[in-house]
């Protein structure tokens, strides 16, 4: 697997964050600062993972499973599902790829009101 930096997301120089609703570019942000749901239940497992999903706590990253390559951030669930799940496959991948956004950032950052009410905007 590829390792992620020892560094945090400061640090890396992968892109910027592009905003909530804009095409994902991999910056990586919303999986260094929280663990998402699936990461729960992988890193934490089902039962203490769903506990935390029940009880909507927060579990600050960054996430084991992301990957940093070619310059951007991954989701070692959806790149390399066999690595995580028994008899993970490319099906499993894209399903979760799909699960995530599908390609489009589902992440707000409360820094980043402005770019998000310039993108609400622009879909008027
Ligand atoms: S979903 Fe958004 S915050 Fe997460 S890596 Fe993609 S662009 Fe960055
Ligand atoms: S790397 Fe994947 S599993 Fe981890 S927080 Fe990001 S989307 Fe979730």
């Amino acid at each position: 697997m590829t390792e992620p930096p020892a560094s945090q997301h400061d640090e890396f120089s992968g892109p910027a964050y592009p905003g909530h609703g804009r095409p994902c570019n991999g910056c990586g942000v919303c999986c260094v600062e929280e663990l998402c749901p699936y990461a729960l239940l992988v890193l934490l497992g089902p039962v203490l993972g769903q506990r935390f999903i029940d009880r909507d706590e927060r579990v600050e990253g960054p996430c084991e499973i992301l990957e940093w390559d070619e310059g951007r951030a991954w989701c070692g669930l959806v790149r390399h599902p066999e690595r995580w799940f028994e008899g993970g496959t490319a099906e499993l991948g894209a399903a979760i790829r799909k699960d995530l956004g599908d390609g489009t950032c589902d992440t707000t950052r409360s820094s980043d009101e402005a770019a998000r009410a310039d993108h609400e905007e622009s879909l008027r």
